[in-house]
């Protein structure tokens, strides 16, 4: 699959009047890929459903059609494989994968707590990201839980201060679109 993605899905395949809580024109704006340039991030919070993902893939094959690098990975796979990469002694080598991509998009930070090591690792590929590459991150998990997520405030916050210095964060509220036509079947549960 290209770049990795889950699903290859654009911002034409997108139904911006199902989720109104979305702003239709800094969507557009970010589209630009104005953000890649300028090296900074961009966040999507939100329950599941939402088009968190979606609108990250969107935003990755607008990069590929502008011939920029991209790469696409889980949360869940990444400090997996950065886990693996370190206990074989390869870390800095395998690290490359994440840091060289113009734009990484890192899905569902937050739906697995993290240990020391997966922290310290997700913590260096941010700083090391940083004013650098673009990364777009998905979360449920709104910021003031990310001392809980990653054990340690400390290190939350100084994650943190890199991602969000340069960064555009979108908050989605409303309803799962997955959920959509069992909603409207008037099936609650
Ligand atoms: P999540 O926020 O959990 O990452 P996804 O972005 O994967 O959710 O969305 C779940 C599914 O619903 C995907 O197939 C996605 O393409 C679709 N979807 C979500 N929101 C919309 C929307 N507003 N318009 C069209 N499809 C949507
Ligand atoms: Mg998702």
């Amino acid at each position: 699959r290209m770049a990795n993605f889950p699903y290859h899905k654009t911002l034409a395949d997108f139904d911006f009047s199902f989720q109104p809580s979305i702003d239709e024109r800094q969507i557009r704006e970010l589209a630009s890929l104005t953000f890649i340039q300028e090296g900074s991030n961009v966040i999507f919070l939100g329950p599941p459903g939402v088009g968190k993902t979606h609108l990250a893939v969107a935003l990755g094959m607008e990069a590929i059609r502008q011939r920029m690098s991209v790469y696409f990975v889980t949360m869940q796979r990444l400090v997996a494989d950065l886990r693996r990469a370190y206990q074989e002694g390869r870390l800095d080598k395998r690290l490359r994968i994440y840091t060289q991509p113009k734009l990484l998009i890192c899905d569902e930070v937050g739906y697995l707590p993290l240990d020391a090591l997966d922290a310290a690792n997700f913590f260096r590929l941010v700083s090391e990201r940083y004013e650098h590459g673009s990364l777009i991150i998905t979360s449920n998990t709104s910021f003031t839980n990310w001392g809980t997520l990653f054990g340690d405030q400390v290190l939350a916050s100084a994650l943190l201060d890199r991602l969000l210095h340069h960064a555009t964060t979108i908050n989605i509220r409303g309803n799962s679109y997955r959920m959509k036509d069992k909603l409207r079947a008037g099936v609650t549960h």
